[in-house]
């Protein structure tokens, strides 16, 4: 009788139009730096193709700005968007009287999923830190190469090895496998990878490198099937991070930062076409700042006339002020609307999985 009642219940949800799937897997992508004015460069390049942008079911605004700075730096926005709360710039997983708060990938392994970081910076980084270290400065490298290590995250990939070779010495193998990770220091071990063990890849000293082609594409693919037998029934978040578009945009080279948006746009892609062949999955796309001040003008002062070409020009070598779109696909699109607060997103996504 019970079970009767339940299947009405779900019937009558459905036909009143509110989506019933539970969102059992969270696909995050962070595009570091990455403003509306790159997604729209992208979009002048492709001649108004249809990118993966224009393909999102949802789309939301977000305020970027920190608790104390109207213009963020990216452990701030990284805290925002990992743990839902403001806290100082420099300032990593704590509030700014320091206090260590817990992001979405704690709340994820409370509910029994695998959680997962792939980047194309080192994993220390501050985006990527703000989802498993707690520290007043993002510059606290070895601490926060410990604070990984002792983690629950199940799948990283990036680069950063330095950090622990200062820490473990030559070592490093038997000190993370101390912690249950399995150590790949090429990609190919990555793809051998059955997910039995949690995994580390620490694929370059420092950064796995600009113009990195299909690498945060092919890692993220690898990271969902390893999460996907990590986290069974229960599913998993994943955060992928397009690194070093915010070093293009400080660097303001937009050639540069084409190739870095492509290479991101391209994880997206797999990111979507993951939800689409999984409907209990939601893949939220959005950026921690601005970096540059990118502006799109006409060549020409005359704009009046017809097309004399447009110009990609910035206006700083720091991050930006302004507002950050959020692209939305799949299961519980809807759930993110408006113009939202960067620490709404988090927030919104840990009572979805909670
Ligand atoms: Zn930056």
């Amino acid at each position: 009788m019970k079970r009767v009642l339940l299947s009405i219940v779900a019937v009558l949800i459905g036909v009143g139009g509110v989506s019933a799937q539970e969102v059992k897997n969270v696909i995050y992508l962070i595009g570091d730096g990455m403003g509306l004015s790159s997604v729209s460069m992208m979009m002048v390049e492709s001649g108004y193709e249809t990118t993966i942008f224009d393909e999102a079911d949802n789309v939301a605004l977000q305020k970027t700005y920190s608790a104390d700075n109207r213009i963020t730096d990216s452990a701030a926005s990284g805290t925002a968007l990992a743990t839902g709360y403001k806290t100082n710039n420099t300032y990593l997983g704590c509030t700014p009287d320091g206090k260590a708060v817990e992001s979405l990938m704690d709340v994820a392994k409370r509910a029994g999923k695998a959680t997962g970081v792939v980047v194309t910076t080192y994993l220390q980084h501050a985006t990527p830190a703000a989802f498993y270290a707690h520290t007043q400065s993002r510059h606290n490298y070895e601490i926060i190469t410990q604070q990984l290590v002792n983690s629950q995250i199940d799948v990283a990939i990036g680069g950063g090895m330095e950090y622990f070779r200062k820490v473990y010495g030559e070592e490093v193998r038997e000190h993370v496998g101390g912690a249950g990770f399995t150590l790949a220091e090429e990609f190919s071990s990555v793809e051998q990878a059955n997910g039995d063990s949690r995994l580390l890849a620490l694929l370059a000293d420092w950064e796995v490198g600009s113009n990195s082609g299909s690498y945060l594409a092919d890692a993220t693919r690898e990271a969902l099937r390893l999460l996907e037998c990590r986290g069974g029934e229960e599913g998993f978040v994943l955060m992928v991070e397009g690194s070093l578009i915010d070093g293009m945009g400080h660097a303001n080279d937009a050639k540069a930062q084409q190739a870095e948006m492509q290479g991101f746009m391209e994880a997206i892609e797999v990111a979507v076409a993951y939800a689409k062949e999984h409907d209990d999955t939601l893949v939220v796309v959005t950026s921690d700042h601005e970096t540059g001040g990118l502006s799109i003008v006409s060549a020409d002062a005359n704009f009046n006339l017809s097309e004399q070409g447009v110009e990609y020009r910035w206006t700083t070598q720091g991050h930006s002020g302004v507002m950050i779109p959020i692209y939305l696909y799949g299961t519980g699109n809807e759930k993110i609307n408006g113009i939202v607060e960067n620490t709404d997103i988090a927030k919104r996504l840990m009572e979805l999985i909670d």
